[in-house]
């Protein structure tokens, strides 16, 4: 069914009940966006977009933007959410790619939106500043507010999500209306969403983990969001008092931390803090649970379907572990050999790692199959094909192993793996390690390529600014690596730095290093 038509079942009775909170205390109510999303829906339809078309949006976090989104779904339409950072280049490919029927733009990119739309064949461009303003909301006006939700089968496409782009060129990752209902309904009855929730929303809109898993959770509840442009850690201390609920990527959390203020008291009432899209520390976990008493729920997933596994609600929450595969989701580690596919269907190798209670601790290959998991990537049928085994499985490109109780440990990108004379070195391993040396404030383990070892281990480390962080040496590092590692997994070389590139969910962008230092 219609996404928009599931989420509804859910609005509250009262029209007046809110949705979003915006950081000037204006509220919009669920009847506001029943009202504005009807409205632009119209305004889409009467463009000459049909059921399937795409709409493109590269546009900031506003209400408004929330309120396209949700216009796009009533109407058919196929939402493609764009990063308002990217520019001539990367607006070429996804405009050139997804060819969308209307463009939505921010007033000041206006000219090059006109340029590149033209290029790529699109016939609509419209504006929608950052205050939610713009020839969009005006052209929608005089359109009445009432829409007939479009109906939709659980296998039309809702939205094309691209990938965040880690390694390597993001692709465009196609997901159903069933795919995103699915992973609704099973985020939201897993982590017991309730009534008089309040979910503080400070993440970006463009991608998976703040507009589908946060807006969908909330608008399934049809509780209210505090909708904040952007994470800012003072004004995420204010508003945790009236919050029940709060989704962040690791480094909102290790913000929180910097804060002296940031106490027991703040988090009152708050019932579930959920961290994802990269991992989240060890020393960030204690630390948080030492401050406020709250244990940091850590869940793992990806464009390509959302969530896959979630720490329990109830149980233990396991620091170091994404937790167990959520209902509905199927996962399954596989030996190593085989992960990466010739496109010549299944290598023979390419095994399960048998009964989680037989092999813990193997590191191998993580495939998930279920609802949600996407239908494929977009105008791109043979990487989509690589990508999945014959049995359905998709192949996430993660590593990872079973602990002794099930719990999913994430152990890092098959694309990070080290090979260094031959042998696998997971950079995890290497990183905890240093993470925990006083004075190292995180570190990024990357293989280099080496004319004897095929790639040499290496540690960007960032140090503390402290008298410790200070007292940190290559050589100090290595040593300690040495005590406890085979010499294999030792770092060759160890590079001192003030801190690891990152991209807009905070994911350490494992490229940018090993262009940055091989060679050096
Ligand atoms: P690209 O596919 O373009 O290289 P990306 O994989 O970073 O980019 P996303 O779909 O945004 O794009 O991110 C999904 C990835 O994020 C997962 O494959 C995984 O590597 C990582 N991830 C998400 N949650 C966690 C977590 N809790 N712990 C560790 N890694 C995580
Ligand atoms: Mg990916």
């Amino acid at each position: 069914m219609n996404l928009y038509a599931l989420l509804t079942r859910h609005f509250p009775k009262d029209p007046r009940a809110p949705c979003m909170i915006l950081p000037d205390g204006r509220v919009w109510t669920y009847g506001d966006i029943e009202r504005a999303s009807g409205r632009i829906a119209n305004l889409i339809a009467s463009l000459g977009l049909r059921p399937g078309d795409r709409v493109a949006a590269q546009v900031e976090k506003s209400a408004e933007a929330l309120v396209l989104y949700l216009a796009c779904l009533r109407a058919g339409m196929v939402f493609l959410p764009l990063n308002p950072a990217y520019q001539r280049h990367e607006l070429e490919y996804f405009l050139g790619d997804a060819q969308p029927g209307l463009f939505v733009c921010r007033p000041q990119m206006r000219t090059l939106a006109d340029e590149v739309a033209a290029k790529a064949g699109v016939a609509h461009v419209l504006e929608l500043d950052d205050a939610g303003h713009g020839s969009l909301v005006d052209a929608a006006a005089p359109h009445a507010d009432a829409f007939r939700t479009v109906a939709r089968q659980d296998s039309d496409l809702a939205a094309i999500l691209y990938t965040s782009g880690t390694t390597g060129r993001s692709k465009g990752a196609m997901l159903t209306h069933g795919n995103l209902g699915a992973n609704a309904k099973t985020l939201h009855a897993y982590w017991h969403f309730r009534k008089g929730d309040v979910l503080l929303h400070m993440l970006p809109i463009f991608h998976v983990h703040g507009l589908f898993v946060a807006c969908h959770t909330s608008l399934l509840n049809g509780s209210a969001m505090f909708w904040e442009p952007k994470f800012d850690a003072k004004q995420a201390m204010s508003l945790l008092p009236q919050a029940t609920v709060m989704m962040g990527v690791p480094t909102y959390y290790v913000r929180l931390l910097l804060e002296p203020g940031f106490t027991r008291e703040t988090c009152r009432s708050v019932r579930l803090f959920v961290s994802g899209s990269a991992p989240l520390l060890r020393e960030t976990f204690d630390e948080f649970r030492t401050r406020t008493g709250h244990t940091i729920l850590e869940r793992y997933g990806m464009t390509e379907g959302g969530m896959f596994t979630s720490n329990p609600y109830d149980g233990e929450r396991r620091g170091g572990t994404v937790g167990f595969p959520l209902p509905g989701t199927e996962v399954r580690i596989v030996m190593q050999s085989g992960i990466h596919s010739d496109g010549a269907g299944d290598a023979p190798q390419e095994v399960p790692l048998g009964d989680t209670a037989v092999k813990p601790g193997e590191i191998g290959g993580i495939q998930v199959r279920g609802a949600n998991v996407f239908v494929g990537y977009w105008r791109m049928p043979e990487k989509t094909q690589e990508e999945f085994t014959a049995d359905g499985f998709f192949r996430t490109g993660d590593m990872g192993s079973w602990d002794k109780d099930g719990y999913i440990v994430i152990s890092g990108r098959s694309k990070d793996l080290i090979i260094t004379g031959g042998l696998n070195v997971y950079p995890k391993e290497i990183e905890e390690l240093i993470d925990a040396l006083p004075g190292v404030a995180e570190s990024a383990v990357i293989g280099l390529p080496h004319p004897d070892f095929g790639e040499a281990v290496t540690a960007v480390v960032v140090r503390q600014k402290n008298a410790a962080g200070e007292a940190l040496s290559e050589a100090g590092i290595i040593a300690a690596v040495k005590a406890e590692f085979a010499n294999f997994k030792v770092p060759k070389r160890v590079f001192l730095v003030d801190d690891l590139p990152r991209n807009a969910m905070g994911k350490v962008q494992k490229n940018l290093l090993r262009d940055e230092y091989s060679g050096k």
